[in-house]
């Protein structure tokens, strides 16, 4: 008899969804395959419910102590509206999400100041939409707003940066450990032997161009760099240039670089940053000039993947607990937008909450607390003790906008901290 039952799955089944606090971006293919590579265990994705709306798959795994979820990317597709997608469909599926990590590729910018070269890995503390802006009488300006990861992945950092001095992490050896851990596929991230870098005078000549040769021919024209003492695989810190652009120029690369001080250049962290807290990871695979090629693709990847695993395996998982929700700007923002417009409407007509107006003897006296409906309340109070986890949080940011908030909330954090 023929049956069409799928056979049951051989990996392990996975910790509940709400365990899932860390999520892993990828964009292209070689870096979905290098991610795939760094789990520790990998769980089955049988019983995986997708929020409405969420168009990703994914693969479910675990670094050290952290649940990860790492979504599948879909071919040929890359950019900053399909990177958007791909954010918001994780947050909404993996509700209890702290943060995500953007794993990927990127174009490097070298300069006398920083040595960065191929297989380096550049952590991203500032996105910058280099070309969002407009042209005026004295050049152009930039409009767009640079984007910072969250303090907590600065921390994270600084974490990992501990390690690394500590000579506790050299990357170079969690890259081959990754690349040669399963007998398949490792030869494909083998690193490659050659990294030229040509002056940025030194134009691209298409099919014959020195770049293609297997030995280079006009020495003249490669900027000339001393060999790597210890960790072959460096990693920096700062801003990276991100838009929907891709860079093979040195000139305007340099030019750009020297504008916005940034090391190298993405086409997706602002995308993914606007949604979530993120921390990208970039893994640089070419000079972002006219010999860009792909031959670096797949050791940057996993150069990229390798260094997001070692910052992850950095962090308890108190610290990622302690974080605060991937959701919470939106639901604080949801309804601190409510609260305004009843306050804009009327005072009259709505319940009066001054039952609650003496917390540990404070009064609350601010003017729109009594035009808030008792469902609006209600609602309200009812997410926020959903969300005891993003009391600190919420906390700190009542105090910057209401005394509202910071009053109603300290008494929900008591109650829910006694
Ligand atoms: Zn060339």
């Amino acid at each position: 008899m023929v049956t069409n039952t799928t056979p049951p799955s051989t990996l392990k089944a996975p910790p509940p969804q709400t365990d899932f606090k860390v999520g892993w971006i990828c964009i292209l293919k070689e870096e979905y395959r290098a991610a795939a590579r760094i789990l520790d265990e990998q769980y089955d994705t049988t019983g995986l419910v997708r929020s409405y709306g969420d168009r990703n798959h994914y693969i479910l795994g675990r670094v050290g102590a952290h649940n990860v979820m790492i979504n599948l990317p879909p071919a040929e597709m890359y950019g900053q509206l399909h990177a958007h997608m791909i954010a918001h469909g994780m947050r909404s599926t993996f509700s209890r999400m702290r943060f995500a990590l953007l794993v990927g590729i990127a174009g490097g910018v070298p300069s006398p100041e920083r040595d960065i070269r191929l297989g380096d890995v550049v952590l991203g503390t500032r996105a910058v939409p280099y070309r969002f802006g407009k042209e005026t009488d004295h050049g152009f300006q930039r409009t767009g707003l640079v984007q910072t990861p969250p303090i907590k992945l600065l921390e994270a950092i600084t974490l990992l940066e501990k390690r690394i001095r500590s000579e506790d992490v050299n990357l170079s050896e969690a890259i081959e450990s990754i690349r040669t851990k399963y007998p398949k596929g490792g030869a494909a991230f083998l690193r490659p032997a050659k990294d030229r870098l040509y002056k940025g005078e030194f134009l691209h000549k298409e099919s014959e161009c020195d770049c293609l040769r297997l030995e280079p021919e006009q020495g003249a024209d490669l900027h000339l760099r001393d060999d790597r003492k210890g960790d072959l695989v460096q990693v920096f810190q700062g801003g990276i240039g991100t838009d929907n652009w891709v860079i093979k120029n040195a000139k305007i690369r340099d030019d750009i670089a020297k504008r916005e001080n940034i090391l190298c250049y993405d086409m997706e962290a602002s995308a993914v940053m606007d949604v979530l807290p993120c921390l990208p990871v970039r893994g640089i695979s070419d000079y972002a000039d006219g010999h860009k090629n792909d031959h670096w693709r797949l050791y940057a990847s996993l150069a990229a993947a390798a260094c997001a695993r070692e910052l992850l395996l950095s962090l308890s998982s108190q610290f990622v607990a302690q974080s605060p929700l991937a959701v919470a700007g939106d639901v604080l923002g949801q309804y601190n937008v409510e609260a305004v417009d009843l306050n804009a409407v009327s005072t009259t007509g709505t319940v009066d909450l001054r039952h609650t107006d003496s917390v540990d003897g404070i009064s609350l006296q601010v003017p729109w607390i009594k035009a808030l409906s008792m469902a609006a309340r209600d609602s309200f109070l009812t997410v926020v003790s959903n969300h005891t986890d993003i009391w600190h949080w919420l906390y700190a940011f009542s105090r910057t906008r209401s005394g509202y908030f910071y009053h109603i909330l300290y008494r929900y954090y008591r109650i829910l901290t006694i």
